[in-house]
């Protein structure tokens, strides 16, 4: 099955390959065809927070019902069959995005970069807690010493 990058919050996240292997199962319950399929989802990525390497390893699964005779708009008639044509990419798209987590991270634990000056604090763990003194009020504070 043909995979192409997935786009979350600006950062691409593509698949190992392009082709991704994909398992579907086609049996029958009461009237309607029922699909299923799993596969195996890896991309990888920027981290969302620090933006060093990260990673996504997702079993996926899902199912869908789909009964020929069933009116369009039932819940028995699958969106992804169109003109009797099961849409595997755009299926499999969906029940990968569906499985993403909010953030993609390097590590659970990341600590992300610093708000205030950029760096990783991954790397270099360090807080301001203090703003910087105002030059200005450096400057006065300098008058007053020299009073
Ligand atoms: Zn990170
Ligand atoms: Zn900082």
């Amino acid at each position: 099955m043909e995979l192409e990058p997935f786009v979350l919050g600006g950062l691409r996240y593509a698949p190992a390959s392009s082709t991704i292997p994909v398992e579907l199962q086609i049996s029958q319950a009461s009237g309607a065809m029922v699909f299923d399929m799993r596969l195996h989802a890896h991309l990888s990525g920027a981290c969302m927070r620090c933006l060093a390497h990260a990673e996504v390893d997702r079993d996926v699964g899902a199912r869908e019902f789909h009964d020929l005779d069933a009116p369009s708009g039932d819940e028995l008639r699958s969106d992804y069959v169109v003109d009797n044509q099961l849409q595997l990419g755009t299926w499999t798209r969906d029940a990968i995005a569906l499985e993403l987590p909010d953030q993609i991270v390097c590590r659970d634990d990341c600590a992300g970069l610093c708000p205030v000056c950029g760096k990783d604090l991954n790397a270099e763990p360090h807080e301001h807690l203090e703003r910087d003194p105002d030059p200005r009020w450096a400057a006065l504070e300098g008058l007053r010493d020299n009073l």
